[in-house]
């Protein structure tokens, strides 16, 4: 029983008393439990990180292949999902990928951020939607991608939402009311 409730414990937020009790009811429900780790088995070894964009990929990865010719950019995975399921966004959503705030004041990681961002536009891309919540950290995030788009000579807006998304909330736990709201009173940086 130790090696089933340590190895649950790996799971992100699971407590020892979480896993205890998950372990009692796998072994409960033994033949659907093991049929259930069958598909996550084989469902896992299915799916990437893009080195790209940043998302979740299967065979290929489907945010490449859609429309750049708006950009939107967001913190995690779990934001980009949120944009597309209640934003209705069916465009490119580039992931920054980034841990936690203090990431946006390693020079090199802004960097090669940006630059990864940067080498994502193509010949139609016109604008930069900056979907982060607003704080200072998607200021800077702002400034040095407007500074790279210029120096690239590229003519491409930068904008970002400002209004419906209190500052430093999370993009992944408003509605779709509010996102799409934020995403209609956008400000160009
Ligand atoms: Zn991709």
């Amino acid at each position: 029983m130790k090696k089933l409730t340590d190895s649950l414990k790996t799971f992100k937020g699971v407590s020892s008393k979480g896993a205890q009790k998950i372990a009692i009811d796998l072994i409960h429900n033994k033949e659907e439990a093991l049929n259930n780790i069958d598909v996550i088995r084989k469902e896992l070894n299915n799916h990437y990180i893009c080195s790209d964009c940043n998302n979740v990929m299967s065979d290929g990865c489907d945010n490449c292949k859609r429309s750049k010719e708006e950009v939107f950019v967001v913190e995690t995975i779990k934001e980009s999902i949120t944009l597309r399921d209640k934003g209705d966004i069916t465009n490119f959503i580039f992931v920054l990928g980034f841990e936690r705030k203090s990431d946006y004041t390693k020079h090199e990681l802004m960097n090669q951020t940006t630059d990864k961002l940067i080498d994502n536009l193509d010949s139609k891309t016109k604008e930069i939607i900056i979907s982060t919540t607003p704080s200072l950290e998607s200021d800077l995030l702002a400034r040095l991608l407007k500074t790279k788009i210029i120096k690239a000579g590229k003519d491409v807006k930068i904008t970002r939402f400002q209004t419906g998304i209190p500052f430093g909330g999370s993009v992944e736990y408003y509605d779709d009311k509010t996102i799409k709201e934020a995403m209609k009173n956008r400000e160009e940086t």
